[in-house]
């Protein structure tokens, strides 16, 4: 049977997002917090999920987490609104600004999501590469606002996979030269302390986006945007009523309630960041990106998916990417507990040595 006669054309044309489950020992691909919930977190965790009543539909919007959302970061609660992941929020987005021929602004290399999105809704795509340093090309950017007047822009602070934050002027001046929606996503933040949060009530324009799924909690699916009240009020008409589902919102408070164990935690890993970076600079043919995120971005003079398969054969997984799209050879390595990091070290030492 021919599907095709039936599915859109910008459907045809895109790839799936590529999220296998790979079998490996060490999983350092997908920028994850290593840590587990210490047992006695877990057990109050389980506890207060037993008290769930699985027969009955959740919280439609998930209110009280809404609210408590916006009391601990002190917005409004008619600023912030919960998703399934951040990856709901950024479909909300899309599928609410989809107005016919809209356009979609995206700095590359940055998060697949965004453009995978955005074709679902059909918009067309602009793409600007980053300069030299993987800092946003200012000028190359506002040119494409002016000429191309994108609906939404979505940058990464810090930007995935490069894992910098790009210069904060920089970002303020695509917020003034946009007459669309911005999209902050600072996904990465409790890495990088820097936020736009502080910009929100003096921009009409902005959005940020969080998510816990960094810091904790990816398999909870917990994201939240904090934007302008009467856009949110807009898109809560397209999330689904039922987004986030019982178990998550009891996680969500419990967050709020430990937020100090998972800061605890992140505060590790940005210390292990420094010595992973460390450790990478001193292999011969390598290059780290300096990050602002939990994964580390490095370049090398060898071929990056011959990496990537002999480092999968000793069980640790990592990610490549090949940028600009053909070009030159990158590795994602997301930071893991020290013990990962130094297996991961040794393995690419030995690879490399080949
Ligand atoms: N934004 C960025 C920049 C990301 O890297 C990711 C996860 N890879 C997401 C959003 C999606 O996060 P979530 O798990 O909340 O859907």
């Amino acid at each position: 049977m021919n599907v095709r006669k039936w599915v859109r054309k910008e459907v045809l044309e895109q790839q799936a997002y590529a999220a296998d489950a790979i079998d490996c020992r060490i999983k350092l691909d997908a920028n994850e917090n290593p840590f587990p919930l210490p047992p006695s977190l877990q057990e109050e965790l389980l506890e207060r999920m037993r008290a769930v009543r699985l027969n009955r539909y959740p919280d439609a919007g998930a209110p009280l987490i809404r609210k408590r959302f916006a009391r601990h970061y002190g917005v409004g609660e008619d600023s912030l609104m919960v998703g399934n992941g951040s990856d709901e929020l950024i479909q909300v987005l899309c599928a609410a600004l989809a107005r016919r021929g809209a356009r979609l602004l995206i700095p590359v290399p940055t998060f697949a999501m965004y453009r995978i999105s955005g074709l679902n809704y059909g918009y067309r795509i602009a793409e600007v590469p980053l300069d030299a340093d993987f800092d946003l090309d200012v000028n190359a950017m506002c040119g494409a606002i002016s000429e191309k007047t994108p609906a939404l822009t979505f940058l990464s602070y810090p930007n995935n996979p490069t894992g910098n934050c790009f210069s904060a002027d920089r970002v303020e001046a695509i917020l003034d030269g946009s007459h669309g929606i911005v999209v902050v996503d600072e996904a990465y933040f409790n890495f990088s302390g820097k936020s736009f949060l502080p910009h929100i009530d003096r921009r009409h324009n902005l959005v940020i986006l969080r998510t816990l799924s960094k810091v904790g909690f990816a398999a909870m699916r917990i994201g939240f945007l904090i934007g302008p009240p009467g856009l949110v009020h807009e898109l809560d008409k397209v999330r689904l009523p039922y987004n986030l589902n019982a178990l998550s919102q009891v996680a969500a408070g419990f967050f709020l309630d430990h937020e100090k164990v998972f800061m605890e935690q992140t505060d590790g890993l940005i210390g292990e960041r420094k010595s992973l970076w460390e450790k990478l600079k001193r292999l011969a043919g390598v290059q780290p990106c300096r990050s602002d995120a939990n994964f580390i971005f490095f370049s090398c003079t060898f071929e990056a998916d011959d990496i990537c398969e002999q480092l999968l054969r000793q069980g640790i997984l990592v990610k490549s990417f090949k940028y600009p799209s053909g070009g030159r050879s990158y590795i994602r390595v997301t930071v893991g507990t020290r013990e990962e990091n130094e297996a991961f070290i040794e393995a690419l030492r030995s690879v490399i040595a080949k």
